[in-house]
């Protein structure tokens, strides 16, 4: 048996530059305070944990005085403002990517457009997104289900940036015929259309995937989608524990991806396993 890695796969710019700053901020303090969980990813998050790390579900949970990080998908111009009145020091890790995705909102907002963000309600990077609007937006998961609010002739359209690029022009084509004057703003990542089109291409040539990261990882989500829309075996772990042999046994070339989310330790973990099991089956 033997293994192939999607290119690109696992950690993008922006998570990894988060990492880098929250690991700088743990190095220069005792302690220090997330507001959620820095990196959707369990077992980074359990590391990270180990060297000081705090998450906080709620400002309200964070010490005055503490020392406060942001992670990549950002928060509300309101959290920003309670985090700087009561911290003594904020890291921010809010990737530049997402943060052009807030001012892109906010400017929609100003200009008197109905912002339409296709995302995750739940997800933490959309609600920073609404968060730096004054409007009411509207948040859609896909492009059926949509519900307009208001009888609004300007619409503008912004995506979470781990959004698949096909439900974006579906959306887009729907809104069309809605609004009299539509601006759209593609804000999908190219990080996260690159991890994408990485396991497309990867599911065509192997026989089975194996897909790694956290399961509370929307982009690790759409990859796991893409590799089963193909038609192939697809097994999702968080860990190179979790990989079972058993499901290796009647394999001869496995496709191996990872989330955005996934820190390369994770992934050589896992390389490593399929190295040993490959090497005892010669
Ligand atoms: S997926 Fe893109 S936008 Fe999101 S954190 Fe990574 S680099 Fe930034």
């Amino acid at each position: 048996m033997n293994f192939v890695i999607a290119n690109p796969t696992g950690l993008c710019f922006g998570v990894r530059r988060a990492i880098e700053k929250l690991e700088l901020a743990l190095l220069e303090n005792e302690s220090v305070y997330a507001l959620g969980n820095p990196i959707h990813n369990p077992k980074e998050v359990e590391r990270l944990r180990g060297l000081g790390l705090k998450v906080a579900l709620r400002i309200a949970e964070i010490p005055d005085g503490a020392v406060a990080f942001i992670r990549a998908h950002g928060i509300s111009r309101g959290e920003y403002g309670e985090l700087k009145g009561k911290c003594r020091v904020i890291f921010d890790g809010t990737c530049p990517f997402v943060r052009n995705v807030q001012k892109k909102a906010a400017e929609l907002d100003r200009e008197g457009y109905q912002v339409v963000v296709l995302g995750d309600l739940e997800h933490p990077e959309v609600r920073g997104i609404l968060g730096h609007i004054a409007g009411e937006a509207l948040v859609v998961k896909s492009e059926n289900r949509i519900y307009l609010p208001c009888p609004c002739g300007k619409i503008g359209i912004l995506s979470q940036t781990t959004q698949k690029e096909a439900t974006l022009a579906a959306l887009v084509s729907k809104f069309v015929f809605l609004a009299k004057e539509l601006r759209v703003y593609n804000t999908i990542c190219r990080a996260t259309i690159e991890r994408q089109e990485a396991v497309k291409k990867l599911a065509e040539s192997v026989d089975a995937l194996v897909v790694i990261g956290g399961k509370n990882s929307a982009n690790t989500r759409v990859l796991v989608e893409i590799s089963q829309s193909s038609g192939l075996d697809v097994t999702w772990i968080e860990s190179a524990e979790e990989l079972d042999e058993g499901w290796l046994r009647d394999k001869s070339k496995i496709g191996v991806a990872a989330g955005g989310s996934t820190p390369d330790w994770l992934v050589n973990d896992l390389t490593a396993k399929l190295e040993a099991v490959g090497s005892r089956r010669l």
